[in-house]
């Protein structure tokens, strides 16, 4: 446990925890019975894969939270806010319901985030931001506009190019906490950037970059389900497919983050539960808040790690950037799961029994194909596609794709190593 850049961070590894004095560990153990104490240790120090958990995200989850928007405005001391958003949501309306709810605030928007933000979008936002002399963000929207502010957060306050902060260019570090503060209010139940460090942006040489930095995280989030009421049933379908294959693969990522577990298997059975009803009808208040809950559950707990559907949907999204996110990680789930069976962790901690029961599913002799054949079911009830064959994709298409997967973050956190010949039966399966 460390105090570092006022965040409080408990690591679990044995590195990490090595350099925090013995008394501090010991203290942990404080109170416990003397078996604890050594089964705490014994734990702590045998996981290998590191994790660091950090929860900070003041949030609030009910209908009609967008009315809090002036008090965290006031919290968070923005005075003169930037706004975030996309076309699509000034004409749903739901821009003027968040310029309502900021009676008396001199407010500036940017409505041009594209459907994959780019560093030209953030180019122009940013340059808004300086003329108008905004001193804070409002993302209001899907994963882009979240995505397009948490880039407006760096580059309004640091020097240079946006590529000089992203991940692969060792930029994480560079991200400080001279970032606008950033209260983010989401119109989708799925990508769970409101709670999430990290951002997806096309720079201007054309690659698909991510940026992660603890700084990133927004100070608020703001989940109100009654602002996902409108959201087609496709769309429903597709961004809660992309929160439950979040709850899924963290839970199969083998570092050792006990309370990320904890959310992503709560969540995957609130996700699992409720995504039919939100598709069918997208009236369902109950359904649509239950919905934003699995969304946000699984990105507090994606810090610990994703795995090999999301190596391969961010790599095939990148190629097609038609292709939706969700719907990829939808095809890609059960073959990702078959691979993922034989890994040592997911046996030693029965994770896939533990899905299955989340799912309300008896586990059966073979938990992975019961786990793979519910997910295509609930695929073809959702009425998203087969494979990804109907989606246009070609077996001529994967060797590029594969080299992106093993290319991506992701891809080192999944509790399995996948070879290139992994790969390519799992893309065969996902046909
Ligand atoms: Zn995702």
């Amino acid at each position: 446990m460390a105090v570092k850049n006022n965040f409080l961070h408990v690591y679990f590894n044995p590195a990490h925890a090595q350099r925090v004095k013995k008394t501090k560990i010991l203290s942990l153990h404080k109170g416990l019975p003397e078996s604890a104490k050594v089964a705490a240790s014994y734990n702590a120090f045998e996981a290998k894969p590191m994790s660091s958990i950090l929860y900070i995200t003041q949030i609030h989850i009910e209908p009609g939270a967008l009315k809090r928007l002036a008090e965290e405005c006031q919290r968070n001391r923005i005075s003169r806010p930037l706004i975030v958003t996309d076309a699509g949501i000034k004409a749903a309306g739901l821009l003027q319901k968040a310029l309502d709810a900021l009676p008396g605030v001199t407010c500036s928007v940017y409505d041009g985030t594209p459907s994959n933000p780019t560093e030209a979008a953030v180019r122009a936002a940013t340059a808004l931001c300086h003329a108008d002399q905004c001193n804070g963000l409002i993302a209001i929207g899907g994963g882009s506009s979240m995505d397009c502010a948490k880039g407006v957060a760096i580059s309004a306050t640091h020097p240079g190019p946006l590529t000089t902060y992203a991940t692969i260019e060792g930029g994480s570090p560079r991200i400080t906490a001279k970032v606008l503060p950033l209260i983010a209010i989401p119109t989708t139940a799925g990508t769970g950037s409101e709670v999430a460090r990290g951002a997806i942006i096309i720079v201007d040489d054309g690659r698909k970059l991510g940026f992660h930095s603890w700084h990133l995280v927004p100070k608020t989030a703001l989940l109100d389900p009654d602002l996902t009421l409108g959201l087609p049933p496709l769309m429903t379908a597709a961004t809660g497919m992309d929160a439950i294959a979040h709850c899924m693969e963290t839970f199969m990522s083998a570092a050792f983050n006990p309370p990320a577990d904890g959310i992503a298997i709560d969540g995957l059975h609130r996700g699992w539960a409720n995504i039919e009803k939100a598709t069918r009808n997208g009236q369902d208040r109950e359904a649509r808040l239950q919905m934003m809950s699995a969304s946000m559950q699984g990105a507090l707990a994606f810090q610990k790690g994703l795995g090999c559907v999301h190596s391969l949907s961010h790599s095939l999204g990148g190629i097609n950037p038609r292709l939706h996110h969700g719907t990829l990680n939808a095809m890609f789930l059960p073959a990702v799961i078959a691979f993922n069976a034989q890994a040592e962790s997911m046996h030693k901690e029965n994770r896939l029994a533990r899905m299955a029961q989340a799912m309300g599913l008896e586990p059966g002799s073979d938990p992975a194909k019961t786990l793979a054949d519910a997910i295509k079911r609930m695929n073809g009830a959702l009425g998203l596609p087969s494979g990804l064959a109907t989606m246009g994709v070609t077996e001529a298409q994967f060797d590029d794709i594969i080299k992106g997967a093993v290319a991506d973050h992701s891809h080192k956190t999944n509790p399995r190593d996948a070879s290139v010949a992994d790969y390519r039966n799992m893309l065969q399966a996902s046909m």
